[in-house]
């Protein structure tokens, strides 16, 4: 048989189902030809397409929050990210952890709903000591979170992005939600004044990284909210308009 004849006798039993291998012994012929025979054009046609479709972008590797899928969910996981998240860049698909409290597990919803709005197709929640992680593995998780780099986010310079800032200036409050539902609390203060008792809520927010807690300050000038530093890493709401503010939109943690 002719090489043109064999190559018309290998499109013949491909189209009648014989595996390539039982081809190949058939007509005594390498099984690299009758490879390129039956599937080296299409092969070459689907690496073409592949190399021209346009790569799918995300916020961070353009730049431009007009990519975000849900902006207002982005805002809510960077404030999560910031407080109690951690991305392990060394994984072959880089991973995002949220690691939240038992405690609340409206939280732990909330932080696994807003990975799938920004961008996760799967997200687990994974027990640990005490905790849970929220994780989600993707190669765009770096590039939405630039923030991530080696060692604990207080020993090195934590900056938002430009997009990320007109983002977090677009909607401060997720922003300040996903911060205080990592990193804050909102508790009863108890004061006893001529025998008399008084509880008036506050809020704090709790961080070692003296820039995350002034890009929570400022998120907090942002919507109007006064605060004021208690501690060196701590700061909090205490005025009865704050803390009515506050409560529109974040509230006692659940
Ligand atoms: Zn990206």
């Amino acid at each position: 048989m002719h090489p043109p004849e064999k190559y018309a006798s290998a499109i013949l039993l491909r189209d009648s189902g014989t595996p390539l291998a039982e081809i190949a012994r058939q007509l005594e012929v390498p099984k690299g030809t009758v490879a390129h025979w039956l599937y080296g054009v299409r092969a070459r046609q689907m690496a073409a397409r592949r190399r021209s479709a346009p790569v799918r972008r995300c916020a961070g590797c353009s730049g431009d929050p007009a990519h975000l899928a849900d902006a207002p969910a982005y805002a809510y996981l960077l404030g999560q990210y910031l407080g109690d998240g951690h991305l392990v860049t060394s994984a072959r698909v880089p991973v995002l952890r949220v690691y939240c409290a038992l405690d609340y597990p409206d939280i732990i919803d909330e932080c696994r709903r807003a990975m799938l709005r920004v961008h996760a197709r799967s997200v687990s929640v994974v027990p640990r000591r005490g905790c849970v992680a929220v994780q989600s593995y993707s190669t765009h998780w770096p590039c939405l979170f630039p923030q991530h780099g080696p060692g604990m986010k207080h020993q090195r310079r934590i900056e938002l992005a430009d997009w990320q800032r007109g983002v977090v200036d677009t909607w401060p409050e997720p922003f300040l939600r996903g911060l205080i539902h990592a990193d804050g609390c909102r508790s009863l203060n108890t004061v006893v004044t001529r025998g008399k008792t008084y509880r008036y809520p506050r809020y704090f927010f709790s961080n070692e990284s003296v820039d995350i807690l002034r890009i929570c300050g400022e998120a907090l000038d942002r919507v109007g909210v006064e605060w004021r530093f208690t501690r060196r890493n701590c700061l909090s709401v205490a005025r009865r308009e704050g803390v009515a503010r506050l409560d529109s939109f974040v509230g006692a943690k659940s």
